[in-house]
């Protein structure tokens, strides 16, 4: 951390918060300039409370140098983290990953059409919502557990892997022997209960950003998850909501390659969520690819415009297998293979 005092401070009051530095474990190193004095500190100050120190007279301001995060910072790990799935699949790693399939399970139909023709094209998740988040309680709200076995049945059949939401701590126990991978949605990117209790399982969890989080409350949010043992946190940049209204939210490209800087977390693009818009979805996966992102997660519905929820921004399965063939292309094109 960084203390930078008023060029007015007094010794009295320099030598008070060097005292309240070292009180709290912190080591100091001072520097006197002809006009102002700043005092560094080394040490444990990932917890500490800086406004304690901001509020002491004298000083100017007080900055955090090292990350808040410990666990998900890219020091952790600094080569990255691959995870590991069945079939040999993995996320991290060179070949990017590509998760696909309705918003959410409606009938068997269709998630079996969906996942017989994602997997032809080269998907390696399945996903579908079973528990949905919707903004209104009169929305269609998700088929429970009946859903996920059926899109549990459909991903053994075409050997895929799924994904699908955890809404609250007592669905993770029914949803154990369905899923690959618990998503946890935006709106539940600081439910820090729910994220402590998946740090208990081991089971790889995908943690979207909330709608209004920076990227540091994103990896903090992961670092709950970590703090409990399980490492296997995917990251996922879905859009926040920003002064635009031509989207439904604004795909922050650029977290993609910050989070890859800041973190040794995988992070995928969701370009879905990200704009809300069926025809914006291929130009922003694309983007994602060449950003870095360590895979895509796109909803895709055999009727796309009749899907029970999110259809504005659902694929029809045609546009999803053109769309494979150009990430394809983009991902060679930055090292990666898909
Ligand atoms: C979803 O994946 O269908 C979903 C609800 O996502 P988000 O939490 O990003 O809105
Ligand atoms: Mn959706």
């Amino acid at each position: 951390m960084i203390v930078a005092m008023q060029e007015k401070a007094t010794e009295e009051q320099i030598d008070a918060v060097i005292s309240a530095m070292v009180e709290a474990g912190v080591g100091v190193h001072r520097t006197t300039g002809a006009m102002q004095t700043i005092l560094a500190g080394v040490g444990p100050t990932a917890g500490l409370d800086l406004s304690k120190f901001e509020n002491l007279p004298g000083v100017l301001r007080v900055h955090r140098i090292s990350s808040p995060y410990k666990l998900a910072g890219r020091g952790f790990r600094p080569e990255g983290t691959v995870i590991e799935f069945a079939n040999g699949v993995a996320v991290g790693g060179e070949r990017i990953a590509v998760m696909a399939g309705p918003c959410s399970i409606e009938n068997e139909g269709q998630i079996l059409e969906t996942a017989r023709r994602v997997k032809a094209a080269g998907a390696s998740f399945l996903r579908g919502g079973a528990y949905k988040p919707r903004s209104s309680p009169y929305a269609f709200q998700g088929l429970g557990i009946d859903g996920l076995k059926v899109m549990y049945d459909a991903a053994q059949k075409h050997g895929l892997l799924t994904v699908s939401e955890v809404m609250e701590i007592s669905q993770i126990e029914h949803m154990l022997p369905y899923i690959d991978l618990f998503q946890v949605g935006a709106r539940n990117m600081q439910n820090f209960n729910l994220l402590r209790e998946l740090g208990e399982v081991r089971k790889p969890v995908l943690l979207k950003r909330g709608i209004a989080a920076t990227i540091e409350e994103l990896l903090l949010s992961a670092e709950y998850i970590m703090a409990g043992g399980n490492y296997d946190v995917i990251l996922c940049e879905r859009g926040i909501r920003t002064y635009e209204t031509a989207t439904r939210n604004t795909m922050d490209i650029s977290a993609i390659p910050m989070v890859k800087k800041l973190s040794h977390l995988p992070i995928v693009g969701d370009p879905s969520h990200g704009t809300g818009r069926r025809d914006m979805v291929a130009p922003m996966a694309r983007a994602a690819v060449a950003a870095g992102a360590d895979a895509i997660l796109v909803e895709v519905h055999p009727n796309a415009d009749k899907a029970a929820s999110d259809a504005a921004q659902t694929l029809y399965l045609e546009q999803f297998e053109e769309l494979m063939g150009q990430l394809r292309v983009i991902a060679s094109a930055v090292g990666r293979t898909l």
